[in-house]
């Protein structure tokens, strides 16, 4: 990997670094974007999306398997065979970090993204569990959500469903335990908890990161050290984020679904009537892609100084699409964001903007 930019551009991304104060990091999940995000200066990983890995066609038999089986038992055998590729996952990540702080954030799909729809698919895992297709249909039936984005997702499906955030979090200590055992230099792996909307829902998620974590420590002879922290990404758990703090070793900023909770906008279809919005001044811009300083802002003001005054070292960062826009890079400096997580190739303009964001404020010391 060439971590380094050439020419007059790296020489302009060395001063701006000199006087940032907030560390950019990127969001990656594969290590194609894991390279990319190195070769761009990127800090580490802020945010890796574990959903996606789910989708993979060699997997998907055994996610299916996993939400349809109705008994934990049938859950925790076709989590037995996720496993080996989470693992390999999170190895590739952490090698390719090197030691650079990586976000996992644990499974946030809305449920229904896996389930079965066509024929075949619901005969496939009918035979897989040995169950009958009509009782299957009916599963499909009650797992289906009017309102999927409001509904099963997020960590609700870890507090519903323990087991599959204890395999993927299983995963991320065997592949660090793995890492550290072969160079010597532990990743810390960062465990990030999505759409907390309760200090209790981080209570119990925490209780069994620690659980897990200490297993596999006690086999492996090895200690990793970790952190666990939550996604501020309802308007309530940002009104509530000194409570939250409590529990958490770092908030990270979930302005994608912040955006759509405060406005009461559907982030997928914000391009129907957006435009027309924006067009006619009634919105002064798109807020999925600049942050609207008067409403999500505000609420990112108030979970910032809740949460450092609850506990004063907490991590702040962002992790939505946000924290690849200028505008919103500048607002980040002004709540005193430690870091901001981007796309791998918005990296560049992130630091730039990280580097006047400090200027404007007066800072230009490089401490966070
Ligand atoms: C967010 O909501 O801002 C976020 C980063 O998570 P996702 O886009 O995956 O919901
Ligand atoms: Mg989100």
């Amino acid at each position: 990997i060439e971590p380094k930019l050439s020419g007059d551009f790296a020489t302009l991304m060395e001063w701006a670094d000199g006087v940032r104060r907030m560390k950019v990091r990127a969001n990656a999940e594969t290590p194609l974007d894991a390279e990319t995000a190195r070769k761009f200066g990127a800090e580490g990983i802020g945010l890796c999306r574990t959903e996606h890995m789910f989708f993979d066609p060699e997997r998907i038999g055994a996610v299916r398997h996993m939400i349809m089986a109705e008994t934990e038992e049938g859950r925790r055998d076709a989590l037995s065979r996720l496993l080996p590729f989470q693992r390999k996952d999170f190895l590739e990540l952490f090698r390719i970090m090197a030691g650079l702080p990586v976000t996992i954030r644990l499974l946030d799909p809305p449920l229904h993204e896996f389930l079965p729809h066509k024929e075949s698919e619901i005969e496939e895992v009918a035979e897989s569990l040995g169950a009958d297709v009509a009782l299957m249909k009916r599963r499909v039936a009650d797992l289906s959500e009017a309102n999927p984005m409001l509904g099963h997702r997020g960590c609700r499906l870890g507090v519903t469903y323990p087991e599959i955030y204890e395999m993927q979090v299983r995963a991320i200590f065997e592949a660090a335990v793995q890492t550290g055992k072969e160079t010597g230099a532990a990743p810390v792996p960062e465990i990030m908890i999505p759409l907390v909307m309760t200090k209790r829902e981080l209570e119990i998620t925490r209780a069994q990161v620690d659980k897990v974590a200490q297993e596999v420590f006690a086999e492996s002879g090895y200690h990793i050290v970790y952190q666990v922290g939550t996604m501020i990404e309802l308007p309530r758990a940002a009104l509530t984020a000194d409570t939250i703090a409590e529990s958490a070793d770092f908030f990270s900023f979930g302005t994608n679904d912040l955006t759509q909770t405060v406005f009461g906008l559907s982030r997928d279809d914000a391009g129907k009537f957006l435009p027309f919005y924006v067009e006619k001044g009634i919105l002064p811009k798109d807020p999925f892609v600049s942050i609207d300083i008067e409403g999500v802002g505000a609420l990112v003001r108030i979970a910032a100084e809740k949460g450092r005054k609850a506990k004063p070292d907490l991590k702040l960062g962002i992790c939505g699409e946000h924290g690849g826009d200028p505008a919103s890079i500048h607002f980040c400096g002004s709540v005193g964001l430690d870091y901001v997580s981007c796309s791998p190739y918005r990296v560049p303009v992130a630091r730039l903007a990280a580097a006047q964001a400090a200027l404007a404020t007066g800072g230009g010391d490089r401490t966070a």
